[in-house]
């Protein structure tokens, strides 16, 4: 089939819109899986996705359509990630596409990542499908989706198609739609071949899998290739297409969308957004858009037993095979023993993370809170990145801290305005501007520091907006903040895993915080133990665990020796976990429980 009837789109949608109900009905519709095989969606493949409604890997599809015209047509559907956190990978995805049916819950109307969505989707030229999902809903709002349509996303309400994925309704529309308006592969004639890496798989026993899309010219197993960010080469061991399957072809020519096998054994070394080329005539231009990946978020990962770490390792290692963005390094805590630093794209890429460790590997875990990455600018200029707070060199070296922000888009209620722009406020951010969505709906652009969306944004915006408020976010630049480095001392000792980076107005409040919550957890001792919050050795909050006298042998009455003793043996053995803070032993889990009460 020629690239002329080769057609690559994707779907684009906020979360819950619809989008996997309507790309399982498109494959059923062109016959790509048969109807019992559909009782499970069939896109989102990971249980973690399903549950969170998300998707995270990218996993296209090749279908055959016999449009109205009498030709018969080659369609590429890519999945593409619905989170911020892979907005990286969203854009890759999208630049292997020509196309983007952009989907809009008639109930819902449009949402922050719809409006997100489309933006990348016209920033890589791609020719947007408008499409009206769920009409089947007695709630569905036609009117007022069609008017977001062109106020909100300057797209004539005309070209919109009504549909309802979950009914059937409208999918040959759509198929019409993606044939006739979607333009066929761009820059085929490029001399040489060119193919776009837009994610990747790890495989046991074959290795690294890289999803490609074809520009130009031809690859086929045998041949040799040449990954231009880093000059690797590596010979081509098979090449194929996903139905959704993985199955093998003989080569994948101009416009293709498929996979290619390789002697390449990690996914580091094939990025996503890399240009695959032929060693042998090889071009000289990369495909636009490549970027490295670099974690902005950072947590340390210890197990809770200390006889998992190995266990942890392995987990870690395996995982990261499948996530070139994640990365880890080995650290250490007198807190909490032995662990791991990792990096993560952002909060829900750890949150994933650490979610598979616990259910596919079965390995308990506690983590630290996490921390962005700060940049320190020390006397002479010298600049540093640092992303544990306890590598935070000397205050008195330091210039100046620069910490990254985001500039969000915040999509809320009317009604909610007050309470939004409050916590806005109390997160440190600045509102850039308003704009109306509709009579009852505004759109907020915010920049925030990345570091106060951590923690609780997100929920506080749900509960404030009871489900109806929605954020999407970009990274932005990084800005000079007063940051200090905050330590938490147990009778005058730090303990490294509270230290954190935190402004220097909320220093204060954090600081009691944790004290008060470290002298609850913390079980009574034999003597007056202080907690303290310190900046630079100044005491800024502090509080002091319960005084008691520990007798465990106090509740057994009578002479029952034998059960005093097993009490006692209990007792020693407890005091093996205990880590000692001067003349202080504090058992480990309190440290465990209080990371685990945030
Ligand atoms: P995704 O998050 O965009 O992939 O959305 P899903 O395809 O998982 O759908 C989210 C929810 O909306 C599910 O409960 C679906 O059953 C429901 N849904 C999807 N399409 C339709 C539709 O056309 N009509 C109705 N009434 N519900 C739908």
């Amino acid at each position: 089939m020629s690239a002329e009837n080769t057609r690559n789109f994707c779907i684009i949608a906020h979360v819950d819109h619809g989008k996997t109900t309507l790309s399982d009905r498109l494959l059923e519709h062109t016959n790509q899986v048969s109807a019992r095989v559909l009782t499970d969606q069939h896109l989102d493949s990971m249980d973690l996705e399903k549950e969170r409604g998300i998707t995270i890997k990218s996993h296209p599809v090749t279908m055959t359509y016999p449009a109205k015209d009498g030709k018969v047509y080659k369609l590429n559907l890519m999945d593409t990630p619905g989170h911020v956190d892979f907005s990286y990978e969203v854009s890759r995805s999208l630049a292997a596409c020509e196309g983007a049916v952009l989907l809009i819950d008639a109930a819902q109307g449009v949402e922050a990542q719809t409006v997100a969505n489309a933006h990348l989707a016209v920033g890589q030229r791609l020719k947007i499908i408008p499409v009206i999902n769920k009409i089947d809903l007695p709630s569905a709002n036609l009117e007022l989706c069609l008017k977001q349509l062109e106020d909100i996303l300057t797209i004539p309400a005309e070209e919109a198609i009504l549909a309802s994925g979950k009914a059937g309704i409208g999918i040959e529309e759509i198929l019409e739609a993606v044939v006739h308006r979607v333009p066929p592969p761009r820059w085929t004639d490029y001399p040489q071949a060119r193919a776009l890496v837009f994610d990747s798989l790890y495989d046991a026993y074959r290795g690294v899998i890289a999803y490609v899309r074809v520009f130009s010219g031809t690859l086929k197993s045998g041949d040799m290739m040449l990954l231009m960010s880093n000059g690797l080469r590596s010979e081509i061991k098979e090449v194929g297409i996903f139905t959704p399957k993985m199955e093998k072809v003989d080569a994948l020519g101009a416009g293709d969308t498929g996979y290619i096998v390789s002697n390449v054994k990690d996914t580091s070394e094939i990025k996503t957004g890399d240009t695959i080329t032929l060693s042998r005539h090889p071009a000289t231009q990369m495909l636009p858009g490549y970027k490295e990946v670099r974690p902005m978020v950072f947590c340390g990962l210890y197990p809770v037993d200390t006889s998992d770490y190995e266990k942890l390792k392995a987990a870690l290692g395996r995982l990261r095979l499948n996530d070139a963005a994640f990365v880890y390094s080995s650290e250490s805590s007198v807190a909490l023993g032995f662990g791991f630093r990792c990096g993560f794209l952002g909060l829900l890429h750890m949150e994933i993370i650490q979610e598979r460790i616990r259910r596919e590997h079965d390995v308990d875990i506690i983590s630290t809170y996490p921390s962005v990455v700060y940049r320190v600018v020390k006397h002479g200029g010298e600049v540093i990145e640092v992303d544990n707070p306890i590598n935070l060199p000397d205050p008195g070296t330091i210039t100046e801290i620069q910490e990254p922000t985001i500039k969000a888009a915040i999509h809320i209620p009317n009604d909610a305005m007050g309470d939004i722009l409050a916590l806005v406020m109390e997160k440190r951010g600045v509102v850039d501007h308003t704009d109306t969505l509709d009579a009852t709906r505004v759109m907020l652009t915010c920049i925030l520091p990345l570091n106060e969306i951590l923690v609780d944004f997100n929920d506080r915006l749900k509960s404030i907006t009871h489900g109806y408020g929605s954020m999407d976010y970009e990274l932005g630049e990084y800005r000079t903040a007063d940051l200090v480095k905050m330590e938490i001392l147990i009778n005058g000792d730090p303990v490294d895993a509270f230290a954190s980076i935190v402004h220097r107005d909320k220093a204060e409040g954090k600081g009691r915080e944790l004290c008060e919550k470290l002298a609850e957890i913390i079980p009574p001792q034999m003597f007056k133990v202080a907690i303290q919050a310190a900046i630079g050795g100044k005491v800024i909050a502090r509080d002091n665990v319960k005084e008691m006298r520990k007798d465990v042998t106090a509740k057994c009455y009578g002479g029952d020796i034998s059960r005093k003793r097993k009490l006692l043996d209990k007792q020693k053995e407890g005091k093996k976990k205990m880590k000692q803070f001067g003349r202080v032993s504090i058992p480990s889990d309190a440290f465990i429980k209080v990371l685990k009460t945030n």
